[in-house]
C-alpha cells in the first residue's frame, strides 16, 4: 500500500507525514476524530461536495464543514459495479460504492451532498445518491462566456446558498450567511491557496525537492481536512521544501525526465500511475488534474465587500478559470498546458484517462497536436482502479521515459 511505502522512505520532508496521516485517518484507520470535533456541541453540519465547481466558501462562511467526496478507491468502485452501469467511470462508481455501503465514515457523516452536473456521470450520480442522502444538485453551465449562463450560474450560488443556510440556521452565526462570514471564508480558503501556489512554484525548480507523488498526496489531502489547518501545514512543508532548496538536497537531478499529468482526476487511494511513472524514474513536477493543482489554483478577487459583490467574485472563480473538458469551448485548457510546459520545463505527458470518462478523452487529440508542434512527447494511459493492469503500464510508462531519456542523452552530445 501506498502510505507503507511512504513511511518505509527515511528521504521524506518531515512536512508530508501531516498528510500522509490526513489520509491514513481518513482510508486506513477510518478516524473521523479531527470532524467530531470541529462538529463540537453545536453540531455543525458537514456537507459532501463532488466537484472543485462546489464553492466551499458558502460552507465555512455558514459554520458547516466541506468535504470532498470523489472517489478513488478500487474497493468502493467495485461495490458500484454492482449498482450502475458498467462503463460507468470509476469516479461515480467509487463515490456510489462508499455511500451505498458506509464503509467510510466520512461518507455516514454528510448531513448533505452537493452533486454538479458537469458530466453524464455526475448528474446519474446525483440521482443515485439522492436512495441514501440529501442530495442538492448544482447546474454548472457547459458554456461559460454567455450572458444567459452566467446569470444561471449565479442564480444556482443564490440557491444553494439558501440551502445552505436552511440547514445550518443554527443560534451561533445566525440563518443568513453574513458578511463578515463570508468575507472570511474567502481569506481562508485564498490562503489555503496561497500556500498550494507556493509548492506549485517551488516544484519549478530544475532539480526537484520534492516528488510529485508526494506532492500530489499533499494537494489531495485538501479534501479530507480542514482548511485553515491544511494551510497551517502546507506553508511548514513549504519552508521546509525552500530550506531544502538552498542547501542543494534534491530527489533527483536536473537531467531526470519532466513529466506533467494531464487528464481525468487521480484520487488517493487510486495512487499507481503516480508511483509508476517516479519508479520508473521520472519525476512528475506539476499535473493539471482537479484533484491536483486546478484545485486550489485560482484565487478569489473581490472589489467592495458587500455579499453581493462576494457572491459575484464567488460565481466568476468557480465558473470563468476552470477549464474541465466538461466545458464546451474549452481552447483556454490548450493555453493553460502550453504554459505549464513551459514553465516546468516538461519532457513529456502522461495523459490519464479513466475508462468511461468521455470528456477527457474527447480533448486528448488537440493535446497531442499542440504539443506535437513544441516536440513533447503525450502517452495517453487508459486505466480504471483495478490494480490488475499495473504491470502491463509499467512496461509502457518504462518504455515512454526511455524514449525521453534517449532524446535527452541526444541534446546533451549535441
Ligand atoms: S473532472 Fe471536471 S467534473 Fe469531474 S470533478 Fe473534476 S472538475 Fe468536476
Ligand atoms: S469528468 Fe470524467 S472522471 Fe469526472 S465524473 Fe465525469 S466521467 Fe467521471
Amino acid at each position: 500500500m501506498m502510505l507503507a511505502e511512504l513511511d518505509n522512505n527515511s528521504n521524506l520532508p518531515a512536512g508530508i507525514y501531516y498528510f500522509i496521516n490526513i489520509m491514513r485517518d481518513a482510508f486506513v484507520k477510518n478516524q473521523v476524530r479531527r470532524y467530531r470535533q470541529l462538529q463540537g456541541r453545536d453540531n455543525r453540519k458537514i456537507i459532501g461536495t463532488y466537484c472543485i465547481t462546489v464553492p466551499e466558501e458558502l460552507i465555512y462562511a455558514a459554520g458547516a464543514i466541506p468535504v470532498r467526496l470523489c472517489g478513488g478507491s478500487y474497493e468502493a468502485s467495485c461495490i458500484g459495479d454492482e449498482l450502475v452501469p458498467r462503463d460507468t467511470c470509476p469516479v461515480v462508481k467509487a463515490s456510489v460504492g462508499f455511500t451505498s455501503l458506509n464503509p467510510i465514515s466520512l461518507y455516514q457523516m454528510c448531513d448533505a451532498v452537493i452533486v454538479s452536473t458537469t458530466c453524464d456521470a455526475k448528474r446519474k450520480l446525483g440521482e443515485e445518491l439522492s436512495n441514501y442522502t440529501e442530495v442538492w444538485m448544482l447546474e454548472v453551465p457547459h458554456i461559460k462566456d454567455t450572458d444567459g449562463s452566467r446569470r444561471q450560474w449565479i442564480q444556482q450560488l443564490y440557491t444553494l446558498k439558501k440551502n445552505i443556510e436552511k440547514l445550518t440556521g443554527r443560534k451561533f452565526i445566525g440563518r443568513r450567511i453574513r458578511r463578515k462570514a463570508l468575507e472570511d471564508s474567502i481569506g481562508i480558503i485564498n490562503r489555503a491557496r496561497y500556500q498550494a501556489r507556493r509548492l506549485y512554484e517551488i516544484r519549478k525548480s530544475p532539480a526537484p525537492v520534492i516528488l510529485g507523488r508526494e506532492a500530489m498526496l499533499a494537494i489531495n489531502a485538501y479534501s479530507y481536512d480542514i482548511a485553515f489547518e491544511w494551510t497551517r501545514a502546507m506553508s511548514e512543508l513549504n519552508d521546509e521544501l525552500e530550506a531544502l532548496y538552498h542547501k542543494g538536497q534534491f530527489v533527483c537531478s536536473e537531467y531526470t525526465p519532466r513529466i506533467l499529468i494531464a487528464g481525468s482526476p487521480m484520487i488517493f487511494p487510486n495512487w499507481k500511475i503516480p508511483s509508476l511513472i517516479e519508479e520508473m524514474g521520472a519525476v512528475i513536477v506539476t499535473d493539471e488534474t482537479c484533484m491536483g493543482n486546478r484545485y486550489l489554483y485560482d484565487p478569489i478577487g473581490t472589489t467592495e465587500k458587500s455579499v453581493k459583490d462576494m457572491m459575484v467574485g464567488i460565481a466568476a472563480r468557480y465558473l470563468m478559470p476552470c477549464v474541465c473538458p466538461s466545458f464546451t469551448p474549452n481552447e483556454d485548457r490548450l493555453y493553460r498546458l502550453l504554459q505549464m510546459a513551459e514553465e516546468f520545463n516538461i519532457d513529456g505527458i502522461i495523459y490519464h484517462v479513466l475508462k468511461g470518462c468521455v470528456v477527457y478523452d474527447f480533448e486528448l487529440i488537440r493535446v497531442e497536436k499542440i504539443m506535437k508542434e513544441k516536440n513533447i512527447p503525450v502517452l495517453r494511459i487508459e486505466t480504471d482502479y483495478n490494480p490488475e493492469d499495473i504491470e502491463q503500464l509499467r512496461t509502457r510508462i518504462e518504455a515512454f521515459i526511455e524514449i525521453i531519456n534517449s532524446k535527452k542523452r541526444k541534446m546533451k552530445e549535441a
